[in-house]
Order: structure tokens, then sequence, then C-alpha cells
């Protein structure tokens, strides 16, 4: 999912009603954000997070 607040990508289980983003700390709820894709299990979320990976200098401020 990507963060609302700092637009950086993590990953968060479908169980979970709420996601601690590792990048700025904000908390979101599942339900507000948007859900980029859906992985079957941890190395493949994984793989769709080094593909979505935005570099620093390219992040929206
Ligand atoms: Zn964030």
């Amino acid at each position: 999912m990507a963060c609302p607040k700092c637009g950086n990508y993590s990953i968060t289980r479908d169980t979970t009603k709420t996601h601690q983003c590792p990048y700025c700390g904000y908390v979101m709820r599942i339900e507000e954000v948007t859900i980029i894709a859906r992985a079957k299990n941890g190395k493949e979320a994984r793989e769709i997070i080094l593909k979505l990976k935005t570099p620093k200098e390219l992040r929206r401020p």
C-alpha cells in the first residue's frame, strides 16, 4: 500500500485494521489507503515493493 502522507510503499496484512508507515510513522487505516497490489505471501510482497520503490530524490514532498 502507499502511505497517504509520504507516498512510500509498505507491506501489511489483510487481517490488520491499521498500519504504521515505516518511513514517516503515520498510522493509516487500511480502508482509507490505496492497495497497490495483493500478494500471496511475504516473498511476493517484497518483490512487488522492490518494483514499486521510488528513489528518494523522486519522492513527493
Ligand atoms: Zn508514510
